[in-house]
């Protein structure tokens, strides 16, 4: 097992929730980004997704578009890749949050590690 593995989130979800983060429902999705959005793995598990080409599922708090944009971002401009990163994470959180508001979803609640 890749050693980051150990801290993920997602490994303290059940099963059904687990299928979320390959879901193509936009609230099972949502669920599955809140759920990242908590994971302290969360670089760690973007990298490994990028550098293992995942087509399919979130992962590291990116979705499959997510995912190609921000590799499309920093194979144009390697120099900018931290920046673009960055970026990437933010719009993200910004995206859950405007649905969040938008629908009133429930974010996931977990016991305090
Ligand atoms: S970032 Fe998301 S998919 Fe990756 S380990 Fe954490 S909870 Fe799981």
């Amino acid at each position: 097992m890749t050693e980051w593995r150990v801290s993920a989130r997602c490994l303290e979800v059940d099963d059904q929730v687990l299928n979320f983060f390959f879901s193509d429902n936009e609230t099972e999705e949502l669920t599955a980004l809140m759920i990242c959005e908590t994971c302290s793995v969360a670089d760690e598990c973007l990298q490994y997704a990028l550098g293992t080409r995942q087509t399919d599922g979130v992962w590291g708090m990116h979705n499959p578009q997510d995912r190609r944009n921000l590799k499309r971002q920093i194979s144009r401009r390697p120099q900018h890749a931290q920046r673009y990163w960055d970026a990437s994470f933010d719009k993200i959180r910004r995206r859950i949050a405007s649905t969040v508001d938008a629908e009133g979803a429930e974010r996931p609640v977990f016991a305090a590690i």
